[in-house]
């Protein structure tokens, strides 16, 4: 194989479309980018037009030509009927949500989902008259003996962006099958180069834009991408929530969609290196699902083409205060939310706070890391450096 070969690690086309796709030069004057559009009022020459229901933009809130643009790509890459775009990831969660449950309906909800998704469910879901129960992120088929007859959709988060388990999508979706309930799959980390759940029965996919898509921590989106089944209650749920993203981030979103191919390429070696590295110091869990010493390995091995940037570490148990030693004095990772960006993140969180169906076993302490394009070796000196000062003051 060639070294060229090796590195097409996407399907045949992929990369040329992310470069050429959702844009048309010669509708603006031979310009490469479609230019933003800042508006509210589009004005009408003639009552006829006003009145001229195939006039695609009518007002801002139904977006313009970049919004079509970049929805028509990730409908592409997901193979979904239609996506729209929503101003977080978060309010891209609850549109999903809202599309498809009502009062007295149910949702399950995976252990191991991203915590504001709990909260939107615990909160918003339980004063419209909605349940939601936890399942454990490795119940597979099982999840047939938690469905009642009011179960209306199943969200997922595959893997989980701080634990890492990998669900069974193809069982789930398999145990579900004929039943009237919505698969949501929360796709931010493999993004579709990586992982097509609509591919494996999944319903709903949801992005957090704001991560790889921008992938320059300098706006924040969400996309929800639906099959033929659920588009026209998307879209017209989105429509009557008045959710619209800015022509400013869309704009960014878009530009970003032009190097992701790059980006996840560069982004899995690098954190498949360091996951290893720091695997092979010994005495440090490592929890990235592409290892082979990760549980679930064989299912990612199995639905995925490739993985991302983000993956856990699970330090011996010590007080707060190594932590601190830890990362306070590090140079090279920030501390910091979220991830995708260019730039390298450390970010110490505790499981057991969030669970509810399947108790987090306490291990140790856990700092989630995001890998961006700094020096390895700088990363690794940095890394290294802060784990000798964790493992001093914790006195192992
Ligand atoms: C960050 C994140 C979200 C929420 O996205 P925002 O753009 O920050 O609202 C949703 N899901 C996952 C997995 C995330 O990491």
């Amino acid at each position: 194989m060639s070294d060229l070969e090796k590195t097409a690690i996407f399907q045949s086309g992929t990369e040329t479309f992310l470069t050429h796709g959702g844009r048309d030069p010669n509708a603006q004057h031979g310009f490469v980018n479609t230019p933003v559009y800042r508006g509210s009022t589009v004005i009408f020459d003639t009552l006829a037009e006003l009145d001229d229901a195939r006039i695609r933009y009518r007002y801002g809130r139904q977006g313009t030509p970049l919004t079509d643009g970049l929805e028509a790509m990730i409908t592409e890459l997901e193979g979904a009927a239609g996506t729209v775009l929503t101003p977080s990831g978060v309010s891209a969660i609850s549109l999903a949500f809202l599309t498809c449950l009502s009062v007295g309906d149910e949702v399950l909800i995976t252990d191991s989902v991203y915590e504001p998704t709990r909260r939107f469910a615990d909160s918003v879901l339980k004063r419209m008259g909605i349940t939601t129960r936890y399942f454990d992120p490795r119940i597979g088929s099982g999840i047939a003996d938690m469905t009642t007859e009011n179960t209306r959709a199943v969200f997922m988060e595959s893997p989980g962006s701080l634990t890492f388990e990998i669900q069974d999508l193809p069982a789930i979706t398999e145990a579900l099958s004929g039943r009237d309930i919505a698969v949501i799959v929360d796709n931010s980390w493999a993004t579709p180069l990586f992982y097509k759940p609509l591919s494996l029965g999944a319903d709903i996919i949801i992005h957090s834009a704001t991560k790889m898509f921008v992938g320059h921590s300098d706006a924040m989106m969400g996309t929800v991408s639906a099959n033929d089944a659920y588009l026209d209650r998307l879209v017209q749920t989105h429509r009557t929530f008045g959710l619209i993203a800015s022509p400013d981030d869309t704009y960014l979103a878009t530009r970003g969609m032009r190097t992701l191919a790059v980006r996840m390429k560069e982004h899995q070696a690098r954190a498949l290196e360091l996951a290893g590295w720091i695997e092979r110091l010994g005495g440090i869990e490592v929890l990235h699902p592409a290892l082979p010493s990760h549980p679930d390995n064989h299912l990612f091995a199995r639905d995925f083409s490739g993985s991302g940037c983000l993956f856990s570490i699970v330090l011996p148990p010590a007080p707060r205060q190594a932590i601190a030693a830890m990362v306070d004095p590090m140079t090279v990772f920030g501390m910091g939310y979220s991830w995708g960006g260019f730039e390298s993140l450390i970010l110490p969180s505790d499981p057991r706070r969030i669970r509810t169906a399947v108790p987090w076993e306490a291990r140790g302490n856990l700092l989630r890391i995001h890998v961006g394009f700094e020096d390895l070796n700088d990363l690794k000196a940095d890394l290294g450096d802060g784990i000798a000062r964790y493992l001093k003051s914790a006195g192992i």
